[in-house]
């Protein structure tokens, strides 16, 4: 008896030896690095900008969540996303807690102050949803308005710039979206992509035709960590020559819908 449960007791041990061993690996895979974070690559992003990041249940998807994943797997690296409020993520890169910022991002000299960025992966525009009943035919009827936006993105600073608008700043660009058709704001301008998903999901709104100038996204990476700028922007070559960042836009977005 004695025997026989000194045996497995021996043979747990062994088990839980070697799953140990299997823990660790990773560990020792990283030994040749100056820190175990260097083979994790961390991203700091808004999951609430369809379809470029937002959540499928628990699980941050979309356009920069995969073209990242694409990246890291470039690099050889592990991808961990880290969901903040959109005006954290140029802090969280300069602060260090996050190694990149992939957030449908605007390449916007104000940011090229705090950060630098990479290539360009994606053009967007800035669009207005109204109410499909509005009077407001385009942005110079914004005059006046209460315009809402999702806080310190480039719709807002356009907001702002609009003559006697007064503009309601929301964490949530659906937020934006629901104050719309609850009557609380005139209209909301929002990057394109994200303003058709949230009009789709939506009663009574419409985009209007005329949009505002056109952007560029981009990866932002912290200042004058130009070895990371670097590797990003390879990878992003590989995977535009290989097809696969069209294949990831695809996914999300169907070619008779694209601007
Ligand atoms: N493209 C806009 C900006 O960079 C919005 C991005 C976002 O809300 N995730 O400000």
């Amino acid at each position: 008896m004695k025997m026989k449960k000194l045996v497995s007791v021996l043979l747990i041990a062994a088990c839980v030896c070697s799953f140990a061993a299997c823990g660790s690996k990773e560990a020792t895979e990283s030994e040749g690095s100056t820190s175990e974070e260097k083979d994790t690559l961390v991203m700091a992003t808004n999951a609430e900008f369809p379809p470029y990041e937002y959540y499928e249940g628990d699980d941050i998807v979309g356009i920069d969540a995969e073209i990242a994943q694409a990246i890291a797997e470039e690099l050889g690296m592990e991808l961990k996303i880290e969901d903040m409020a959109f005006d954290s993520i140029i802090p969280a890169i300069t602060s260090g807690k996050a190694d990149f910022g992939a957030a449908g991002m605007t390449v916007t000299e104000d940011r090229k102050e705090n950060v630098d960025f990479t290539d360009t992966y994606a053009t967007a525009t800035q669009v207005i949803i109204v109410k499909e009943d509005s009077e407001i035919a385009g942005p110079d009827d914004l005059e006046g308005k209460k315009i809402g936006v999702q806080l310190g993105t480039t719709g807002d600073i356009y907001a702002s710039d609009i003559k006697d608008a007064e503009v309601e700043q929301y964490n949530k660009g659906f937020e934006a979206v629901q104050a719309l058709t609850q009557g609380k704001i005139d209209a909301v301008v929002i990057d394109g992509e994200p303003a058709k998903e949230f009009v789709s999901q939506t009663e009574g709104l419409k985009i209007l035709d005329e949009a505002f100038t056109e952007e560029e996204y981009a990866i932002a990476v912290a200042k004058g960590n130009d070895e990371l700028r670097e590797q990003i922007n390879a990878a992003l070559a590989t995977l535009k020559e290989s097809g696969k960042i069209d294949e990831i836009v695809a996914k999300y977005i169907s070619a008779d819908d694209a601007e």
